[in-house]
């Protein structure tokens, strides 16, 4: 006989006290799409989270760059709460003040003129595919249009934005893959140049990211961008510019672009949007916002209870001046790690990113993978996720204190001093 719901609930309980068993009972039940790591988190207050068996960690991951204000933030708190007893969802059938007032605040903070929400980055990103696929039939009649993107990027997992990313071992399998893009190398303005002249008459956008994120920590070259920018005015094209992970203050701008000294015609967020609640946005210029109603949509984009959320992360990053502390603690951190760096020439190669997202580079010749790194950060009290195999990616809350980033540096110098031994 099958458990009632009530059942159902108590053994739910029960398992709260996670034991190996619960670990096997979700891998009996979750499909197996993740490379783990074997704890099971329980609560988060701040940068600091607590395992199933009350073991507290420090946490360098955020969510991957999602949790902007740390965890259990009292303004989300209240945000979460006020909304889900207000109206948490009504669709986009009506209008609702929340979504108008983040898409202005979206706008007046940002290079473009409107905001389009949906639910992740990989949505946003497919949202901006179509935005300019529908650019390049309307305005410059192209029938065939394609988008250049980048080798080592990363777009998404959907079918579009997964062969948007050029990275081959995220498409092995899934063949056939969307047709309409093309791969340069990232920071290489003689390769986008023969890309340019091979694709005339067919390219219709560059997606690029304006740091890559979880391709390695990898910042974008302003004399590159720069030059994209006059290859897009030039030819009319559209520059699209992927903030998903880099957006949202965690470059220590409010967008990764700021960084580069350009504008793109379209960009996306979503990760850090939220502040760990799922919402994505894609905004544009007004030259390119081509939409129509029937053009795009999204059940849940946008609803009150995301937008809501997404404010209040908004305004607390204003009031608290998180941007700025996303540059000083990023700075604090890059300077620890580069001391690290420097004591362990063999492991490690170097250090580099913006803000608050930084990448702790290994030797290709050192034994140690990014992988080895975290589980003994894992092990030491401290969480961080790798970015690609030889990359330590570091993207804590942008709450995160001094004090806190000098323990992160202190037990990174003992993970790496475990394995120099
Ligand atoms: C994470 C990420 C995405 C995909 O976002 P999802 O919310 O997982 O769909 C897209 N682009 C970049 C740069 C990302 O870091």
């Amino acid at each position: 006989m099958s458990p009632t719901t009530l059942e159902v609930q108590s053994q739910a309980q029960a398992a709260s006290q996670v034991s190996p068993d619960a670990i096997a009972e979700f891998n009996q039940y979750v499909m197996n799409t993740y490379a783990r790591f074997p704890i099971a988190l329980d609560r988060g207050e701040g940068c600091r989270v607590w395992d199933s068996k009350g073991k507290e960690y420090l946490d360098f991951v955020a969510g991957i760059a999602t949790c902007t204000l740390g965890h259990a933030h009292p303004a989300m708190i209240k945000a979460v709460t006020d909304q889900i007893q207000t109206l948490h969802h009504a669709s986009n059938l009506f209008y609702f003040a929340a979504q108008g007032q983040l898409a202005k605040w979206l706008v007046q903070n940002s290079c473009a003129d409107k905001a389009f929400f949906c639910n992740s980055g990989a949505e946003a990103n497919e949202g901006a595919i179509k935005l300019a696929r529908k650019y390049a039939h309307t305005k410059l009649g192209i029938t065939d249009p394609l988008i250049l993107t980048a080798n080592a990027s990363f777009h998404g997992r959907t079918l579009a934005t997964v062969t948007a990313t050029g990275q081959p071992k995220y498409h092995k399998n899934f063949a056939p893959l969307v047709s309409g893009f093309d791969y340069i190398p990232y920071n290489d303005i003689a390769a986008l140049e023969v890309a340019v002249q091979k694709y005339e008459g067919r390219l219709c956008a560059i997606m690029l990211e304006p740091l890559q994120g979880e391709g390695g920590v990898n910042p974008g070259d302003r004399a590159y961008f720069a030059r994209i920018r006059e290859i897009c005015d030039e030819k009319k094209i559209l520059l699209i510019i992927d903030e998903v992970q880099v957006g949202m203050g965690r470059s220590g701008m409010l967008w990764g672009y700021e960084n580069l000294g350009i504008q793109p015609d379209i960009f996306t967020s979503a990760k850090g949007l939220g502040g760990g609640i799922p919402i994505g946005a894609m905004m544009c210029k007004a030259h390119c916002d081509v939409f129509e109603p029937g053009d795009h949509a999204s059940t849940f984009g946008g609803n009150p209870f995301a937008c809501t959320v997404a404010l209040s992360v908004c305004h607390t990053m204003v009031d608290d001046n998180l941007i700025a502390n996303a540059r000083e603690r990023g700075q604090q951190l890059r300077t620890g790690l580069q001391a690290i760096c420097d004591r362990y020439p063999q492991h490690i190669a170097s250090v580099r990113g913006w803000g608050l997202i930084d990448g702790l580079v290994l030797q290709e010749s050192s034994n140690i993978q990014a992988r080895d790194v975290v589980a003994a950060g894992i092990e030491h009290g401290l969480l961080l996720v790798p970015a690609g195999v030889k990359v330590v990616r570091f993207v804590p809350p942008l709450i995160v204190s001094a004090t806190e980033i000098d323990q992160a540096l202190a037990i990174v110098e003992q993970a790496i001093a475990s394995f120099a031994s």
